[in-house]
């Protein structure tokens, strides 16, 4: 068997451990003599296989006691809409920080349903910082403030949970959600697309303070509404089955074989600033984005010169490091590292950089 070092965005590498797990339990999942995916969501197995899931969510990310955990569907960006139709119906105004294309695509969504305004914005550097505000700058009858905590296509993120004051604060995390402690009681609501750094796509965790819950449009669809899903434990119709039960074996992953979301964070650091250093030194190499702004996740890279970017990519897709040309909209490069993809991946990333470098 040969695995190559993915440095896809999304959908990404999952645990080795946790692939040849699934593989073991794919035809008889314990006993039951069906795979996962062919059992009913009512029956007693799967209903523990869920349960353990939504207990795993609660203790790996600290999720405090009044909040609800969902799992949904969709993807991150059907929250785009759901949020505003669930939230925003108070003042029925909400604040956006635009920070990099999806919180651009969120704030966007909820302008269909409301006054919505930019907080602040990066835009006029393409993105390459996240944009400041203070408390103040938000409108204090908003129903929210909006935030992407890690931006995946620029490569930005967050140096801390910003202070929203008394207005609650939402955000996605996407494509940083169990990759270090974050503080959950900060947000009145968090949300991210699985596919990432949680298991295969199909699945969107959405963890939403209860009070937040009950106040949403009358025109929610029926499917959006975070109250059907929460009084209906995530089962109003069919859930995403398996791709929860993947999520469960990636908690379990990282609490029994990481050791919870402190080493994770540890090892990932490790990995983002050994990359980040190298490219600071390297004379054809730069990492675009301002130095309190990175992600530990995405690291976007170029060399200043498309076709040197193209030729890197061809000979390290060649060189068995697939998915890492950058985003349309950047160009250059990309490498994301989540927590599935090994240290080893990232040192063999830098050697083959520096090899690539001696040669121009
Ligand atoms: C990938 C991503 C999305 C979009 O997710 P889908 O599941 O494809 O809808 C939204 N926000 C962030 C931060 C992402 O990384």
């Amino acid at each position: 068997m040969s695995r190559v070092y993915n440095f896809s965005a999304g959908p990404s590498m999952l645990p080795l451990s946790v692939l040849h797990k699934a593989a073991a339990e794919m035809t008889d999942y314990q006993g039951s003599g069906m795979s996962v995916m062919e059992m009913s969501h009512r029956s007693a197995v799967y209903e523990k296989i869920i349960a353990d899931a939504e207990a795993l969510v609660r203790s790996v990310l600290g999720v405090p006691d009044n909040y609800k955990v969902l799992f949904l569907q969709g993807g991150a960006s059907t929250q785009f809409a759901a949020i505003p139709l669930n939230l925003m119906t108070k003042s029925g105004k909400a604040d956006y920080v635009v920070s990099g294309m999806f919180s651009k695509k969120a704030y966007e969504e909820a302008k269909r349903y409301g006054d919505v305004k930019v907080l602040a914005s990066s835009a006029d550097k393409n993105y390459t910082y996240i944009p400041t505000f203070k408390p103040e700058d938000v409108r204090p009858d908003a129903d929210y403030v909006h935030i992407c905590y890690n931006n995946t296509i620029f490569g930005s993120k967050f140096p801390a949970i910003p202070d929203t004051g008394s207005v609650p604060l939402v955000a996605d995390l996407s494509s940083c959600i169990l990759s270090e402690p974050i503080d959950i009681s900060r947000f009145a609501l968090a949300y991210a697309g699985a596919q990432k750094n949680m298991g295969p796509s199909g699945l969107t965790l959405v963890i939403v303070r209860e009070d937040m819950i009950g106040h949403e449009n009358p025109l929610t669809p029926t499917m959006l509404s975070y109250k059907v899903a929460a009084d209906n434990d995530s089962m109003y119709n069919t859930p995403p089955c398996y791709a929860i039960y993947v999520a469960k074996l990636i908690l379990e992953w990282v609490r029994d074989e990481i050791g919870g979301l402190e080493a994770m964070a540890e090892i990932n650091y490790r990995k983002a600033q050994k990359l980040y250093d190298y490219i600071d030194s390297s004379k054809v190499f730069t990492a675009p984005v301002e130095k309190g702004s990175r992600s530990i996740m995405n690291v976007p890279f170029v060399t200043g010169d498309a076709q040197l970017d193209k030729k890197f990519c061809k000979l390290a897709e060649e060189a068995g490091f697939v998915n890492i040309k950058g985003h349309r909209s950047v160009g250059g490069m990309r490498a994301s590292i989540y927590n599935a993809m090994p240290e080893e991946g990232v040192d063999a990333l830098i050697q083959f950089m520096r090899e690539f470098e001696q040669n121009v």
